[in-house]
């Protein structure tokens, strides 16, 4: 009985030791990240965020509940680029983990790789609104982003585990591929690669390529959205930049005046004008912000309200970071069909 007992114990050591202990413990600010991190963390990671998917991101209270998660964290994953200005300083602080304090291995920027847009050229002050001075943080909002990320996170899991960096890696492998096929569809990642379908689409020669006999029509994101390129909506904050940019849509105004500034009258007169004059049929818009502004424009001009989640957890029916486009776009195919 007793060798027995040594021999589990000896069988449930070496288990462990083969999967370098425990589970990697990670805490992310935002929902996309962590939905980002669970894929590729899989069964050997431990993964929650501070934020729930459903609050403003620019505004999140520190909870000292936050705190106690980041102080068992073995990685703090942040948005960066300020956009957690507000709150991240005081969880860390409270944490008292320097493992996960800036410049550890243990804090990772997310950002860092990331595809930057509307970065400001000129010096910003007060008077510009919330203006983020690094450029727009809501970089997740391109899938290829997210596929950059993705990257980030599993060359930094492994750098913490590095026994377990082979199945980091096979996790990451599998994301980029679920990604890429939810992006151009099924049948031309098998003819063309995921990673080729990028480079084709950065160069703008997709186009030139699909008109290739043979070739498989795209699908995916990209196969909804195509049809709509070049068309205008509004948008409430400027939260959807990277999105618009990546599948050709135009942004023509925001319904804030600035960012982080709700409207005023006169802004409100001025996109009932704005989009009668240029027929403008819709206005996206996250869960978070007041629909009153978007009600009383609808009422005035017809426009059609979409309201679609940013993050995972913004609404009930997106809950990983796919559904995200899964949602946003099926959400405006309709609107602008309709
Ligand atoms: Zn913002």
């Amino acid at each position: 009985m007793k060798q027995l007992t040594n021999a589990l114990l000896t069988a449930a050591w070496i288990s462990l030791a083969a999967h370098g202990g425990e589970k990697l413990r990670v805490v992310t600010t935002a929902t996309d990240l962590a939905a980002i991190a669970r894929y590729i963390g899989g069964e050997r990671a431990e993964v929650s965020s501070i934020a729930t998917g459903r609050e403003d991101p620019h505004h999140i209270a520190a909870k000292p509940s936050y705190m106690l998660a980041a102080h068992n964290a073995d990685l703090w994953i942040r948005v960066g680029m300020e956009l957690e200005i507000g709150y991240e300083p005081p969880i860390l602080e409270g944490a008292r983990n320097p493992k996960i304090l800036p410049g550890s291995p243990g804090h990772l920027d997310a950002s860092l790789g990331a595809l930057r847009l509307e970065v400001p050229t000129q010096r910003i002050d007060r008077s510009m609104g919330d203006l983020h001075p690094e450029g727009n943080p809501h970089y997740l909002l391109d899938p290829l982003n997210g596929r950059i990320v993705a990257k980030a996170i599993a060359a930094r899991m492994a750098r913490l585990r590095p026994a377990d960096a082979d199945y980091f890696a096979e996790r990451l492998k599998a994301f980029q591929e679920d990604l890429d096929e939810r992006m151009f569809g099924k049948a031309l990642v098998k003819e063309l690669g995921g990673a080729n379908l990028w480079v084709l689409l950065l160069r703008g020669r997709l186009e030139a390529s699909l008109r290739q006999p043979g070739r498989s029509k795209l699908g995916g994101w990209l196969g909804l959205m195509r049809p709509l390129r070049g068309r205008k909506l509004i948008t409430y904050h400027r939260s959807w930049s990277y999105f618009v940019h990546r599948f050709g849509l135009t942004v023509a105004m925001e319904v804030e005046p600035k960012p982080g500034i709700p409207p005023t009258p006169a802004r409100l007169t001025e996109l009932i004008s704005r989009i009668k004059a240029e027929r403008i049929r819709v206005l996206l818009q996250a869960p978070h912000y007041s629909r009153k502004a978007g009600e009383m424009l609808a009422r005035e001009t017809g426009i059609r309200i979409v309201v679609a989640a940013m993050f995972p957890g913004g609404e009930p029916q997106v809950k990983d970071y796919f559904d995200v486009f899964d949602n946003l776009t099926g959400k405006l195919e309709k609107a602008f069909r309709d």
